[in-house]
């Protein structure tokens, strides 16, 4: 089991790669072929049946940073969370779900559950025993986020973990805002670790994609499924990614690190009211965030003092641009209530902490000082 980062450094150079033995190239070389002669192997390769060279390369390489047995990779993060949830459920069968799970995924179960006769519910709350109350005899699963969106809200992935063994249920969680450089869940017993690769993995918001990382009987089941669904990824993109992959640890350092000296610097300033931050001492979840994550991620949210205007506030910044993308080298910031969660009823809005004053920010990599200045600059045309 991999749990030192410096050996993260090497397998997202590494892991997975293919050799070029026809030149002797220093890259995976791309294989675009739909069509292959049959090999020893009796399944044939087909992009759909998710085993031409370069999937299978880039399933090896994450499935070592999530340190996995394997992986499947998808054509987005949503075809890989909803192709998870499919093969491991049918008519009748009954999941919990964390409450601000990402918006899709809640859009997913609501719309198509109810098609398929699969009961969910929500947790109350955080902790393992809010779960717990939610366990039916028909109780298949538990669905996890953490860090979530926005708030970055915490979850104990051991707790949840030993709550569904003691259970006999399965566990998944989306890993997307952690990203495998800042925690691995299977470490903590968790069985399905979903990511869409939209964000860190892809890394510069040119790669819509997504994987699902399990045990290699989990992820046989998965892929049972996924040849019917049908929501692989291009070979094209394939290879992009693991390109991208080659800087992954490089690239979330330098996103934590910002995050973290943003939430200390915002944490400072009167037209602040609150920063969300796992990294801040003050953070409701920052013990088990310790305990359970490598680093404490480069997303953060805050909610700016009463009285000032949230949308002029994100129209005045210059260099971080307000866009719905996150994870990407370059610092975004958007409004919760205005895109991201704009489909949700006040309400449920409330539930999660999602206010007019609230701003998600995504950072990137750029230099901390440029990223204050552009802060500050905003703030003091619209006061
Ligand atoms: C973006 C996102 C998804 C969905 O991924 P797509 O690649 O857009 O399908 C799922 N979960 C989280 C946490 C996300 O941020």
């Amino acid at each position: 089991m991999r749990n030192k980062a410096s050996d993260l450094r090497t397998l997202c150079v590494h892991a997975g790669e293919l050799k070029d033995t026809q030149h002797g190239g220093a890259i995976s070389p791309l294989f675009a072929s739909t069509s292959y002669a049959f090999n020893d192997v009796d399944i044939k390769q087909y992009p759909r049946y998710f085993n031409t060279p370069n999937q299978r390369g880039l399933c090896e390489k994450i499935a070592a940073l999530e340190g996995a047995e394997s992986a499947l990779i998808f054509g987005s993060g949503m075809a890989a969370i909803s192709t998870a949830l499919l093969s491991h459920l049918k008519s009748g069968d009954h999941v919990i779900f964390q409450d601000d799970i990402y918006g899709g995924t809640r859009n997913f179960i609501k719309t198509e559950f109810e098609k398929y006769g699969i009961q969910y519910s929500f947790a109350k709350g955080l902790d393992a025993s809010d779960f717990e109350a939610e366990i039916t005899p028909q109780t298949k699963g538990i669905y996890v986020e953490t860090p979530s969106n926005p708030t970055l809200k915490i979850i104990d992935l051991k707790a949840i973990s030993e709550l569904a063994k003691s259970s006999s249920l399965w566990t998944m969680i989306d890993n997307t805002f952690a990203s495998p450089v800042n925690q691995n869940p299977i470490a903590h017993g968790i069985d399905f670790v979903i990511h869409s690769a939209t964000k860190y993995l892809g890394g510069h918001s040119d790669i819509c994609a997504g994987v699902v990382v399990a045990s290699e009987s989990i992820i046989a089941q998965v892929f049972e499924s996924a040849k019917n669904l049908g929501g692989s990824l291009s070979d094209y993109t394939v290879w992009l990614l693991e390109r991208s992959i080659k800087t992954l640890y490089v690239r979330v350092q330098a996103q934590n690190e910002n995050a973290h000296l943003l939430s200390n610097f915002l944490q400072e300033q009167d037209w602040i009211e609150h920063v969300y931050y796992p990294g801040l001492e003050n953070h409701v979840g920052h013990q088990i965030a310790k305990r359970q994550m490598h680093g404490f991620g480069g997303m953060l949210s805050f909610n700016l003092a009463q009285g000032i205007d949230t949308k002029q506030f994100l129209l005045g910044l210059s260099l971080i641009k307000p866009t719905m993308s996150l994870a990407g080298i370059e610092s975004t910031a958007l409004s919760p209530r205005l895109t991201s969660h704009a489909l949700l009823s006040e309400s449920e809005r409330q539930a999660q902490g999602i206010t007019e004053q609230l701003v998600r920010f995504s950072s990137g990599i750029e230099a901390i000082e440029d990223l204050k200045s552009d802060l500050l600059q905003s703030i003091s045309k619209i006061r």
